[in-house]
């Protein structure tokens, strides 16, 4: 894979697709970790006389056209303000991706100058399944520069217009961000020194079923067969893109909202804690995976629960694994904060993902913050992926070198431990 730092890019147009997709709390970015991310790369190519264009998306627009979407938002306001104030200089926020604003912006652009484009999920086009869609809109993106830098590692598994179409139509490479990325995550993939501790929480048991499956060396659950590219015959794996059979992992620790359909699949009561039961099957399916790979899966063995979902609820500690009926589960208890800390102490590499119980409210943040400060003590290669995991533990103030690497990517790293081939990495890495 090409680095940014070797295009030539003195005098030249660059669009930067990065991901600034940053939690907000009203008007308020509560966590500007990702943007933050995205500054070296911008950085580096503005210090060499390029004119930067940034592209990212933002939030999940609604509508059915670009109007509709446009109309309803989220703007990239907030985020071109904040950009412009940690980069120091001003950024013109265009007001379309690719439209008239845009083009007029591109075309007046001087060496040094930054821009960033609307909210890229404006466009329809730019999730669209059909390539011609997505092509159409990855060919007026192009049009606006000369070179092509991929930098957003959080959106890398997405087959979008900007992620994957576009590069494939400029000369490009990779930003520092996704190559840190990517280095950290082959390390994770490729013989880990072992005990290899993974901690999985969050709310859905769905999101992470296939990566837990491949954690414990499920049949089946090796990586998918490469997505047709719909150009051209499927790109070997190459090392950049994926590992082609994942290590598993030596012990597995699951808490939040999803521990409680692990419960539920051992036969525990769960009360009105939040339940996936249609997947329950795939659950003690995985759990008789972990026992013939020998796997340790390690489960909640206590709750802090309340009677209703709220930061104001009132906090009880129920002891043992089951919980009454009218009571649901929102944090690991002071037993399981334990054990997991126990279980996290002789580790070798850790990756996490998933907080462990709603650390949004102060009155159930406890096990997220027992958990990082567990890992934080782990000498070796220690990985928080996922958007909340990143953003819980960048509020704990825990010292820089707490963790080797904390990912801007959830579904991404995700994705890349389940052994998939990330479109936005191969597109990078095609003719390069
Ligand atoms: P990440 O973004 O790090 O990948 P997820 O998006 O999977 O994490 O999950 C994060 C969410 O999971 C948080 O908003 C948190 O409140 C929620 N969560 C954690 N524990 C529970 C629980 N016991 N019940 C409901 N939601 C939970
Ligand atoms: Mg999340």
């Amino acid at each position: 894979m090409k680095r940014a730092e070797d295009l030539e890019v003195r005098g030249r147009t660059v669009l930067v697709r990065a991901d600034l997709n940053v939690p907000m709390d009203g008007a308020a970015i509560t966590d500007d970790g990702r943007i933050r991310a995205s500054l070296p790369t911008i950085r580096e190519l503005l210090s060499r006389g390029a004119a930067v264009i940034v592209c990212a998306h933002f939030g999940r627009p609604k509508g059915d056209d670009y109007a509709a979407r446009a109309a309803a938002g989220p703007s990239l306001r907030p985020v071109a303000d904040r950009l412009a104030e940690l980069l120091g200089q001003p950024v013109t926020l265009a007001g379309d991706v690719a439209g008239e604003s845009a083009r007029v912006i591109a075309s007046t652009m001087a060496a040094g100058e930054v821009a960033l484009l609307e909210n890229v999920r404006f466009e329809p086009a730019e999730t669209s399944k059909d390539d011609r869609v997505r092509g159409g809109l990855a060919g007026r993106l192009a049009a606006l520069a000369d070179e092509y830098v991929g930098d957003g590692f959080g959106a890398m598994h997405r087959k979008h217009a900007s992620v994957y179409d576009t590069p494939l139509l400029l000369p490009h490479a990779a930003g520092q961000l996704v190559l840190a990325e990517v280095a950290v995550l082959r390390q994770l993939t490729t013989s880990p020194a072992r005990p290899y501790v993974v901690v999985l929480g969050g709310a859905k048991v769905s999101d992470k079923l296939a990566v837990i499956g491949n954690l414990v060396g499920s049949a089946g659950s090796g990586p998918a067969t490469p997505r047709s590219a719909g150009s051209g015959p499927a790109t070997p794996r190459s090392a950049g893109s994926g590992p082609a059979t994942p290590p598993h992992a030596d012990r597995l620790l699951i808490a939040g909202g999803m521990a409680y359909t692990f419960l539920a699949a051992r036969g525990h009561q769960v009360g009105d804690s939040i339940l996936q039961e249609e997947q329950i099957p795939q659950v003690t399916s995985v759990l008789a995976d972990a026992e013939t790979a020998g796997v340790e899966v390690v489960l909640p063995v206590d709750h802090v629960v309340a009677d209703r979902f709220a930061a104001d609820a009132e906090p009880e500690v129920v002891h043992g694994p089951d919980i009454p009926d009218g009571k649901m589960g929102l944090d690991i208890g002071p037993a399981t904060r334990e054990l997991f800390g126990r279980k996290l102490s002789d580790a070798k590499t850790v990756f996490w993902n998933g907080p462990p119980g709603v650390f949004e409210f102060p009155a159930f943040a406890a096990g997220t913050l027992a958990v990082a400060e567990a890992i934080s003590h782990v000498t070796g290669l220690t990985v928080v992926g996922g958007g909340d995991s990143a953003a819980a533990v960048r509020h704990l103030n825990l010292p820089a070198d707490a963790f080797t690497h904390i990912s801007t990517g959830g579904g991404a790293s995700l994705e890349y431990l389940e052994g998939r081939e990330l479109p936005g990495l191969r597109a990078l890495e095609a003719g390069s």
